[in-house]
């Protein structure tokens, strides 16, 4: 089976682990210190906090920034539920805005101008696909409305400009992202003093952590603020340093991939849509080819297609079920209407994209998938294209 994602682990991690455990120090030592200054360095920053996954990240960001109840955080729906469960941990209420576009899935900056209020506090932009964009109109807005600026970068490890938007940036190396330790994440900030009570925060709260008393021979702590148990382990800072120094090369290899993919597809897939299309003709996109989206057709069965590409050994995803309406958040706020990020969410599937891959496999998707389009047009509703007044709302 091709699958949509794969870990590259091998001999490098095995060796990394086994010179942990052989060092008898498996918890908050030198290891977390040395992965996050040097993942800082790689992305420009002097200095990072590891955590123990990017929604750890997310929660810690919007505590230490004080953003709590009464304070609306504005967030797409078009993303991993761990976007929007963070503004809930801290009592904040998640205003969700569409989409701009199927060709830029990305949040629409107008939709956020547009549902601003005196209690909008935050906007947490999530780089779907690992596509940065738009740095300078950003800034510019939360600038002129007081907002924090928070980036999801859990798509985005190694993207080019990921991190510098705003206040703080939230990186996952869950098992499916572009690097990993199986669980784990890193927060990136430019102030020191946020970076200082996020790390305190990641710990309990205490003054100084179990490998600073340990250096320092001193006995005592203070606990001066609510913290957590967000902690990154030494055996996952390890695997972390390993893949790390392969990032950069992984996704060269993903570009690469992604661009095959583009120029495939659209000779022979002319009818499925391809977010961030325009961006490979201009050169360098700014991303880390995170995943492969493609939008399906209006008239098409997405789980005719699933099936036959399964078939034919290839498994696919959707990113994502926008999240508004999950059972949870549809009863929490009943309200919410994104047509973009709806009919997008219907419509999108992922295809296999990871640095394991041949160009051969790419070939390999997209005959496939032309295959299973010509087998499935006429199967699938088409609001868009036939729009019947009956089918509205269904
Ligand atoms: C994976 C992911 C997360 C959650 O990351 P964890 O490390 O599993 O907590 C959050 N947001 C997005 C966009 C993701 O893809």
């Amino acid at each position: 089976m091709l699958l949509v994602s794969e870990p590259i682990l091998g001999t490098s991690e095995k060796e990394a682990l086994a010179a942990t455990i052989d060092s008898g120090w498996i918890t908050m030592g030198d290891r977390v210190r040395t992965f996050e200054t040097e993942f800082a360095r790689q992305h420009g920053f002097e200095d990072a906090v590891a955590v123990s996954s990017c929604t750890a990240a997310l929660h810690l960001i919007l505590h230490a920034l004080g953003i709590g109840p009464g304070d609306e955080v504005l967030v797409p729906s078009l993303t991993f539920v761990a976007t929007v469960n963070s503004i809930l941990y801290v009592g904040a209420t998640p205003v969700f805005v569409d989409i701009e576009s199927a060709e830029c899935p990305q949040l629409s900056l107008a939709g956020c101008e547009a549902v601003c209020t005196p209690r909008t506090r935050a906007v947490i932009l999530m780089h779907y696909a690992g596509y940065t964009a738009g740095r300078d109109a950003w800034r510019s807005f939360a600038d002129r409305k007081g907002l924090l600026l928070i980036e999801d970068a859990a798509h985005a490890a190694g993207a080019e400009q990921v991190g510098t938007f705003g206040v703080a940036a939230a990186f996952s190396f869950y098992g499916n992202k572009n690097m990993t330790t199986a669980e784990g994440g890193m927060i990136v900030a430019s102030d020191a003093r946020l970076l200082d009570a996020m790390r305190q925060m990641r710990g309990h709260g205490l003054t100084t952590a179990t490998f600073q008393r340990y250096a320092a021979k001193s006995v005592g702590y203070d606990v001066t603020m609510l913290g957590f148990n967000y902690r990154m382990d030494e055996l996952r800072a390890a695997v972390g340093l390993t893949q790390l120094g392969r990032l950069a090369a992984w996704n060269r290899k993903r570009a690469a991939l992604t661009r095959r993919y583009m120029d495939e597809l659209s000779a022979g897939c002319p009818r499925v849509g391809l977010p961030f299309r325009s961006w490979q003709s201009d050169g360098h996109p700014r991303s880390a080819h995170h995943i492969m989206p493609v939008v399906l057709p209006g008239d098409v069965d997405r789980l005719a297609v699933i099936e036959r590409l399964k078939s034919a050994g290839i498994q696919t995803s959707v990113h994502y079920p926008a999240a508004h309406r999950l059972t949870y958040y549809r009863t929490r706020y009943p309200h919410v209407a994104l047509p973009v990020s709806e009919d997008y969410a219907d419509r999108e599937l992922t295809l296999p994209l990871h640095p394991g891959m041949h160009d051969g496999d790419v070939d390999h998707v997209v005959s496939a998938l032309a295959s299973a389009l010509r087998d499935a047009a006429g199967t699938g509703r088409s609001p868009h294209e036939f729009p019947e007044p009956a089918e509205v709302g269904v």
